[in-house]
């Protein structure tokens, strides 16, 4: 600071205006580097801005954008005429060309790869740009970075927060305070779409006024990017602050931004499109989480108006194309709008559809008369995924009543698991050893990590030894200072250069403090815990980080008890809370730890990917069997913590505190602290070899990816392309059909189930013959089906076969189908026979959520599950 800064106090500006640092020829190339995020997952880049000016790297946060913008004059000659500089430069220019341009996976794939437009929330890219909260945000980045390295065409949607989210600060007493900062966009690697000088926008209405919204271009590799920002001066005042911050304000607020990132964000892509700024048109529309979902009302509005289809019809065409992503265990989790405020402001969308507000309001009813972002979101989408496979269960459970004569199994929610972009979130020491040790393109094959099963012992002891010595050093930097920024003077902080031992194990918790991850699980048994910290042979420490949401005092309390039991002078160098936890402060944690620490109430954590961060680092998990954990933990690849029983909430939380406390006694410390030849602890490098070659290949971002392409994006784009040919027959016929289906399902009736009586042996096959009345529907609009297998005490087939009937006879309103079954199980067998609506355009039999089972007086036997009612099931796919 110069000492004219310092006497005059901040002015506002008459008038703002943009200068471009004029570089040197030679240096142009930066200008590319810096405007194109790969730098944030590729080190080499990084590192040329660092060595470009160190200070403002430093200053700016690591953002290279920033740096070029502070580069003086004399600096720019300097590095103009620095060979080794410019080699290096154009070394790294070559390279993101390269990389920018090179055949990769989605070009080798045959048929290739539907293109795809990705609307989410948040995105979280690099630490600086604050436009992402956690990890729904993180997981977005990811997806966008893994989809980058393997070629897909892909365009991200979101929004640009002038405030991004909080900044969080503890006071004395342990209690956070948050602060947004001013993200300026200018000094982003964005750039704001201009024709002729002005800003290109795109208009929204919002209740009584319309809304213009700036489109900021971002490159996240080979992936556009696209913005959306209300923050223009021809705004009205009140509607400037749109988009100012990542989950502030109230519910219409929340509705606000949610219409500028479903709405707008489409007409943007539009507009992008026509402007030649997103290179491909997309055909699949995923939306991450439900708060997006407006963007099928959009789709429909675009169908009415410019195809001309009838509302219903454009409902089919519209959700064809569609997957959402739900990432929410709990119905609190749901984002749900008051019904007048809804109607309010979904009025001009009805309007245009021809339609009156209620008409378009039932798509997102659920409940009483709310609108339930999930709920219409599911409701026009033809696929649906939660993020991991027991997140799939409990979404399939919670949005049951969707489809409300199937069982909650056979809920058309299916689910990918999670995974993490392992360039971004390795360590420098970690990267290191997978360079020489795994195949060369282990960044982008999966794969290649069952390879780490053969790395030394002595190769992964010593990264991880270093990696923590590293975090030590960071960690102590950021206790110094988070305490003198509290105001504590300099020569009571002497401590702080001894927290945390670069040899002990060490601990790592950080995560979103809200009460079902269980942050202070570990201070239910102080004096246990206390024990562990303060071993003289096996000393145990903590690092934890994490904010709270800034309206959940339960949480901030929670930031406070740790808070407290950490300022016992005793143990302040080993239990130690960090502030302010974000992308780059987690890395730090997922490179330095021992053990990545996870309690969270089960099921409630959908997926968990920093846990997945930490294993791709040679960290060992320790954590309840919740999300991504409960379907990859083995007995050695970390530490599972408690059962997958359930209890009541505060006996669960006490069995499995009791359980965490003893894993840490009996099976991390000792395993950590074995060193039965010379320093390294041979136990424990075996457990992380074992966790890097089995988890590596499943965590990654690139297997989540590959898994959305082949299981979602393909499958969701052939079913749109049929209902859209011959100018959308098929979705005309499908609304038709559907609405004719709906209206004479009453009547449906299986009557008659035939098959031979008796005892059978093992292999033996059943013939069956059965009778269905129809209504008005015709044989083909239904399927037959016949369910079995073994069954249980209360008369439940648990695991049934599946297989469908053939239709043998028409008659005048019934139909006879018949089939035959061979007898899989001994003991206890039984069978099931239901009729579902049946059409080629549909994306499952379940999607009307319509089932008729035969009723127990249709048996002509004694066999059969129908006694006790509906048959209940566990998914068989
Ligand atoms: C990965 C990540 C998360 C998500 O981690 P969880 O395991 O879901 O808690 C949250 N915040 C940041 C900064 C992350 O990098």
């Amino acid at each position: 600071m110069t000492k004219q800064d310092e006497q005059v106090p901040p002015t506002k500006a008459l008038s703002t205006f943009r200068v471009n640092p004029s570089l040197p020829e030679q240096l142009e190339p930066l200008t590319g580097l810096a405007y194109n995020l790969r730098w944030a997952w590729d080190a080499p880049t990084r590192e040329l801005f660092q060595r470009a000016d160190p200070q403002a790297w430093l200053d700016s946060g690591h953002n290279p954008v920033a740096v070029l913008a502070r580069l003086g004059h004399q600096r720019m000659q300097e590095l103009a005429s620095d060979a080794d500089f410019l080699a290096d430069l154009e070394r790294r220019r070559a390279a993101l060309q390269r990389y920018l341009t090179e055949e990769r996976w989605a070009q080798q794939e045959d048929p290739p790869p539907p293109a795809v437009a990705y609307f989410s929330p948040e995105f979280g890219l690099t630490a600086g740009m604050q436009v992402y909260s956690g990890g729904l945000g993180v997981l977005a980045g990811d997806h966008l970075k893994a989809a980058s390295d393997l070629g897909l065409d892909l365009v991200g949607v979101g929004l640009l927060y002038r405030h991004g989210y909080f900044r969080q600060y503890l006071d004395h007493d342990g209690w956070q305070h948050e602060q947004y900062p001013d993200l300026n966009p200018h000094d982003l690697p964005l750039t704001r779409l201009e024709r002729g000088g002005a800003p290109v926008t795109v208009e929204v209405e919002l209740a009584e006024r319309t809304v213009g919204c700036a489109i900021w271009r971002g490159e996240v590799g080979r992936i556009p990017l696209l913005l959306l920002d209300t923050d223009l001066e021809e705004n009205d005042p009140s509607d400037r602050p749109i988009t100012d911050k990542l989950y502030g304000g109230d519910r219409e607020h929340r509705l606000r931004q949610e219409i500028v990132l479903g709405v707008a964000g489409v007409r943007a892509l539009r507009r992008a499109r026509e402007l030649g700024e997103v290179p491909f048109e997309p055909i699949v529309y995923h939306s991450n989480e439900g708060h997006a979902a407006l963007l099928q009302v959009e789709r429909v509005r675009e169908l009415v108006v410019e195809e001309g289809l009838e509302f219903d019809e454009a409902v089919q065409a519209a959700r064809a194309p569609v997957l959402f992503t739900t990432h929410t265990p709990v119905p609190a989790g749901i984002d749900v709008f008051e019904r007048d405020l809804a109607a309010r402001y979904l009025a001009p969308m009805a309007d245009a559809c021809g339609v009156d507000t209620d008409r378009m309001l039932a798509l997102g009813r659920h409940h009483g008369d709310e609108f339930n972002m999930a709920v219409l979101a599911l409701r026009l989408s033809s696929a649906a995924n939660g993020v991991s496979r027991l997140h799939g269960h409990v979404a399939r459970d919670l949005f049951d009543d969707l489809w409300p004569e199937l069982p909650a199994a056979e809920v058309p929610i299916t689910s990918v698991t999670n995974g993490v972009h392992g360039s971004t979130w390795i360590g420098p020491e970690m990267t290191s050893v997978y360079d020489r040790h795994l195949p060369a393109d282990w960044r982008s094959d999966p794969d290649a990590f069952a390879v780490a099963a053969k790395i030394d012992d002595e190769v992964i002891w010593q990264a991880r030894q270093r990696e923590r010595e590293r975090l030590v050093t960071s960690v102590r930097e950021r206790v110094r200072h988070q305490r003198e920024r509290r105001g504590e003077p300099a020569y009571g902080l002497g401590w702080t250069e001894e927290v945390l031992d670069p040899d002990a194990l060490t601990i790592g918790f950080a995560r979103r403090f809200a009460q079902y991850k269980r942050g202070t699980l570990l201070l239910r048994q102080p004096e246990r815990l206390r024990e562990l910290l303060l071993s003289p042979e096996r000393p145990v420490q903590l690092v934890f980080a994490g904010k709270a949401h800034p309206r959940d005092d339960g949480g901030k309390d929670l930031i406070r008890q740790l808070v407290h039991f950490g300022a016992d002078p005793a143990i302040r160098d080993r239990f130690v809370f960090l502030e302010d936890y974000d992308m780059d402060l987690a890395a730090a944690l997922y490179h330095g730890v021992d053990v990545w620490l996870n309690t969270p109430r089960r099921p409630y954590e959908a997926c968990g990917t920093s846990g997945e961060k930490a294993a791709l680092n040679g960290v060992l998990n320790c954590s309840i069997l919740d999300g991504w954990w409960d379907e990859m933990a083995d007995a050695e690849n970390g530490f599972s913590i408690g059962t997958r029983e359930t209890h009541p909430p505060e006996e669960q939380d006490a069995l499995d505190a009791e359980a965490l406390f003893d894993t840490l006694e009996h099976g991390v410390v000792p395993t950590f602290y074995e060193r039965r030849d010379g320093s390294i602890p041979r136990r424990w490098v075996g457990m992380i070899r074992h966790s890097i070659a089995s988890l590596g290949p499943r965590v990654l971002a690139s297997r989540m990816v590959r898994e959305y392409v082949t299981e979602l994006y393909a499958p969701v784009a052939a079913r749109a392309e049929g209902l859209i040919a011959e100018g959308y027959r098929g979705a005309r016929e499908l609304a038709r059909w559907k609405q004719r289906v709906q209206e004479a399902w009453p009547a449906v009736r299986v009557t008659d189930v035939r098959t031979d009586p008796g005892e059978a042996d093992l292999g033996d096959r059943r013939e069956l013959r059965v009778q269905v009345e129809l209504g008005p529907l015709s044989p083909d609009d239904i399927a037959v089906e016949l369910l079995h297998g073994s069954v249980d005490a209360d008369g439940t087939i648990s695991a049934p076969a599946r297989q469908s009937l053939e239709l043998v006879e028409r008659h005048d309103g019934t139909a006879d189908f018949a089939g035959s079954f061979a007898v899989r199980d001994v003991g206890e067998y039984g069978y099931a026979v239901r009729a579902l609506p049946d059409h080629t355009g549909l994306a499952s039999r379940a999607e009307l959520g319509l089932a008729r089972f035969a009723a127990p007086e249709a048996a002509g036997d004694e066999v059969g599950p129908e006694e006790s009612g509906e048959p209940v099931w566990e998914a068989s796919t």
